[in-house]
């Protein structure tokens, strides 16, 4: 398998894929050695993880270079990532010990009720290349933590990445045979999902989310899938500072060249504030500069995905043709790589593209509305369900307006964010189970109910 370099085209290395064979004696060795890693302490495990967390401090440089090699992000972004996953790993390990413990939930005289939480056993982490590290250590690092094996298929366009989170879990003590990766394209995931794991985690797009959980319904063990989604902002009339708003979400929008879950992807402004919103926004989007990713002071960089840019280009257009107009960008720019000019399109509806299927790039439709009710009745009209976000001085209407928009996280007064303390979960088709908080600790665990009579 190529791994190509997206800013220019060129191949960095080839990489030998796994084969259906070759995943066996994967699967065989994880078996084996998950009972032994289940049973060691869990402060054992603990220690381990953050071992690993301590390396990503020490090596971030060569990792973000590697990162923006493969997946063309700007080098500071590679880095903010590696520090991302350095906080989520901290909160796992910190709260893994209060979470995973046993519980007594009732003592009688001569009865006790208890639960335990046992490790699934092994589980397969099927990931995507947005973030490879924090989607990645969603789902591995607990995973680890609870006791379970991981067979880990890093995205074809992140492996590079997946390879050296291999090298520094396995530096960090964790045993060669309770995390291995399995290396290749959608094919390898499917030969993935013949294999009788114990359960199945997904980050990734919905179409290949709603064919994993076809295939997996029969084997009856747990499926979690963190998809897409088509995440909407609405900022209202009240606020005071229009400009720091407008520049705030700019960034919400295009951070990573948009390549984000919760990347905001459709924008509401209330009527009274929309020309000075759209004017900040716009300037904010034409400040930022683009090209070679690995040139300091870059924010647009390459996209990861050659595809995309036809993508964005047939959204533009079927834009264009249903009566948007154009305010910036619009087209790949002339040159190698797989450069993509930051979009903004005005004059909206939602019969267009760009205001209803995953757009995954540097692209966003902004539509005035009249107020709280249209923003409501917006919001909701979609098949997804990540994130949404209300801009207001009032906390309490934007709760009242959050509390009517179905999605898994609701945003007041920001976007674009993750916390390792909540659940991150998708709605509709933005998927299925919780990762990180105290439910993504457990998600790698079935409970037993202890009745202990005696
Ligand atoms: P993708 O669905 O193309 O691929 C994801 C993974 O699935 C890759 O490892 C791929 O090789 C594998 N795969 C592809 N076909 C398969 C098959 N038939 N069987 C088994 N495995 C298969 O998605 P992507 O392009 O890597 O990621 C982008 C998508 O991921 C976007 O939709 C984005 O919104 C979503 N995403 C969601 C979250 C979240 O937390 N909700 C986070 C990051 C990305």
């Amino acid at each position: 398998m190529d791994i190509t370099n997206p800013a220019n085209g060129e191949i960095i290395n080839s990489l030998a894929q796994d084969t259906a064979e070759s995943l066996a004696g994967k699967y065989n060795a994880l078996v084996a050695a998950q009972k032994e890693w289940a049973v060691i302490s869990l402060s054992e495990r603990v220690e381990t993880l953050r071992r690993f967390k301590g390396l990503l401090s020490i090596e971030i440089e060569g990792l973000a270079e590697i990162l923006t090699t493969e997946t063309g992000k700007p080098l500071q972004q590679a880095r903010n990532e590696v520090n991302g996953a350095i906080k989520r790993i901290t909160w796992l390990t910190d709260n893994a010990e209060e979470y995973l413990r046993d519980e007594t939930m009732v003592v009688g005289a001569t009865t006790a009720e208890q639960i335990s939480y046992e490790p699934l056993g092994v589980i397969a982490n099927i990931s995507a290349w947005n973030y490879p590290y924090l989607v990645g250590v969603n789902v591995f690092v607990p995973a680890l933590l609870a006791g379970n094996a991981v067979l880990y298929k890093p995205s074809e366009f992140a492996t590079n990445t997946g390879l050296q989170i291999e090298r520094l879990l396995k530096s960090a003590g964790v045993p060669d045979d309770v995390f291995k990766t399995a290396i290749g394209a959608g094919d390898v995931g499917k030969a993935v999902l013949a294999l009788p794991l114990d359960g199945y985690f997904f980050t990734g797009s919905y179409q290949t989310g709603k064919y994993i959980y076809e295939q997996v319904a029969p084997k009856m063990v747990p499926c979690q899938l963190e998809l897409g989604g088509k995440d909407p902002l609405y900022i209202t009339e009240d606020l005071t500072d229009i400009k720091a708003v407008a520049e705030g979400t700019a960034d919400g929008a295009f951070y990573n060249n948009g390549q984000s879950c919760c990347s905001v992807e459709r924008i509401y402004v209330h009527e009274r504030v929309y020309d000075d919103y759209l004017a900040a926004f716009v300037s904010q989007v034409k400040a930022w500069k683009l090209g070679d990713p690995k040139e300091e002071g870059v924010y647009f960089g390459a996209l990861t995905r050659r595809a995309q840019v036809s993508l964005l280009e047939a959204q533009v257009a079927d834009a264009l043709d249903k009566g948007a107009t154009l305010l910036t960008g619009g087209k790949a720019p002339e040159g190698k790589g797989n450069y993509f000019e930051p979009t903004v399109l005005v004059n909206v509806t939602h019969e267009m593209d760009v205001m209803r299927a995953e757009s995954f790039g540097p692209i966003i439709g902004i539509m005035k509305v009249t107020g709280d009710d249209e923003a409501v009745k917006l919001m909701n009209d979609t098949e997804y369900g990540l994130t949404a976000g209300v801009y207001s001085q009032s906390k309490e209407r934007a709760v009242k307006i959050l509390k009517e928009v179905n999605a898994g996280s609701a945003y007041w007064n920001c976007c674009d964010r993750v916390s390792a303390a909540l659940p991150w979960s998708g709605r509709q088709h933005s998927g299925i189970g919780a990762t990180l908080s105290h439910q993504g600790l457990r998600a790698f665990t079935k409970p037993k109910g202890w009745h202990l009579m005696g």
